[in-house]
């Protein structure tokens, strides 16, 4: 740990993320008190923590506790007004998160990226744009491996890719990634944030720290991205699926370009949906500032078929084209699914029942040319269907007899289109176990 001044931490929230800085923090001869509500004395992780000089307290968040305590490591999950943290910060202990320590842990070429929407995506391909273009690599952060796990590995040479939530860079001090991307800014998580404008500064501390010496990839088409970009200090390349950019990537109906470079031609993109496009530039630029090849870029593009369950193209069944989008659990995602076909759709849609109303999809139902609908909002989109003028719609009793109706109602050319618009939990665990459902099905079909 690079320039780490404290001898007292505690580490609140074990999880996979408390325990890997836990065991850093450890190693790194800092005493370690942790704290956390539900994990159990019997935990394995907990009996190798403790044996390793631990403190734990477990059970409760009792203030005393904080006594000592020179910083925080917090859980990105944990929101910042449980009375512990209030009083934290009474004190004036600083609260951070795992991602400042992985930053402390390596000064190699950090790429940080973030977003409301689009970061899986973005940080997949941006790695895979690397790894083909033999450039060695490591992937980690919001997408689900823990970031000071990877970085206490990494090499000298080698780059860390980190996909960062709002939650995780809130809790940064010095965290200074060579490259950062921010890849648009929408209303989201304000139980968490209490205001947009404190959304966007969580989101604005991946550039906060940078220099002259690094660079900002940012969507030049996002009036939010452009106003919280005005001040940084980092070299900006901008991108945008709008016009040309003389310093960064953008894109013609034809072609990709970066800068005045062309870098592939769109008819050999499998990715569809026009905010994939901004996924890509913003992937490419990333890629191209950290030595990818055009060849790498082109080789990921052109197989490169979404991140399971985000508009992922599944198969191909006698010219029925079939697209997995189960993440799709509000409408806004639904409706950016729909309009990323100009076919026929049939759609597949329903799921846990928020109280809420279907009225505002009615306009991207456009080429919905038949529904197939189940789960608690069956009825709902039944009703929202036929006011939208759709023939055809058909209640089933889960996704996999949604699959099979759908087919049997297809035509050739047809896109059939898992986007439920509405949450899992009333049929199924997690959204991805409905993707694996529906991708289950569409194989049983051949
Ligand atoms: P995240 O990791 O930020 O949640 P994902 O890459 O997992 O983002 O994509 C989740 C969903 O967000 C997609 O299914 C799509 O509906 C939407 N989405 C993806 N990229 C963008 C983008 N650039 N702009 C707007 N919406 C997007």
């Amino acid at each position: 740990l690079v320039n780490f001044p404290y001898k007292n931490v505690l580490v609140l929230g074990l999880a996979k993320s408390g325990t890997a800085a836990s065991e850093v923090l450890l190693d790194n001869d800092v005493h370690v008190r942790i704290n956390d509500r539900n994990a159990n004395n019997n935990d394995k992780d907990v009996v190798e923590l403790k044996s390793k000089g631990a403190e734990v307290i477990l059970g409760e968040h009792p203030l005393s506790v904080l006594d000592n305590v020179e910083l925080i490591v917090k859980n990105p999950g944990i929101p910042y007004e449980i009375p512990i943290l209030v009083e934290a910060s009474n004190r004036d202990i600083p609260i951070i998160t795992e991602i400042e320590l992985a930053g402390r842990l390596t000064d190699g070429m950090i790429i940080g990226i973030t977003g409301s929407n689009g970061k899986t995506t973005t940080t997949t391909l941006t790695h895979e744009m690397l790894v083909k273009s033999e450039q060695p690599v490591k992937v980690a952060g919001n997408i689900g491996i823990v970031a000071t796990d990877v970085a206490k590995q990494l090499t000298s040479n080698e780059k860390m890719i980190l996909e960062l939530s709002s939650f995780q860079l809130m809790g940064i001090q010095t965290f200074r990634p060579t490259i950062a991307v921010l890849l648009n800014l929408f209303e989201a998580h304000l139980d968490y944030h209490k205001s947009f404008a404190n959304y966007v500064e969580a989101k604005s501390n991946i550039f906060k720290h940078q220099t002259k010496d690094d660079y900002l990839i940012y969507n030049a088409d996002d009036p939010n991205v452009v106003q919280a970009v005005q001040n940084a200090r980092a070299v900006k390349i901008p991108f945008s699926v709008k016009k040309r950019m003389f310093d960064g990537a953008w894109a013609t109906e034809e072609a990709i370009f970066f800068k005045d470079e062309k870098v592939m031609e769109r008819k050999d993109i499998v990715l569809v949906g026009d905010h994939n496009l901004e996924n890509i530039l913003a992937s490419i630029s990333a890629a191209k500032l950290s030595g990818a090849t055009n060849e790498g870029i082109q080789q990921v593009l052109s197989s490169f078929s979404g991140v399971k369950h985000r508009l992922q193209f599944v198969d191909n069944i006698n010219n029925r084209f079939f697209y997995n989008d189960s993440k799709a659990t509000n409408m806004l995602a639904t409706k950016k699914a729909l309009s990323s076909f100009q076919q026929p759709i049939i759609l597949l849609a329903g799921g846990l029942d928020r109280g809420n109303h279907f009225d505002e999809l009615i306009p991207a139902l456009e080429n919905v040319k038949t529904m197939v609908v189940f789960g608690e909002t069956a009825s709902k989109l039944q009703d929202i269907a036929s006011k939208a003028g759709i023939e055809t719609v058909v209640p089933v009793k889960d996704v996999e007899e949604a699959v099979h109706e759908a087919y049997s109602l297809s035509e050739a050319d047809d896109i059939i289109l898992l986007s439920p618009a509405c949450a899992s939990w009333d049929q199924y665990r997690t959204f991805e176990e409905r993707g694996d459902m529906f991708i289950h099905a569409v194989h049983t079909l051949k």
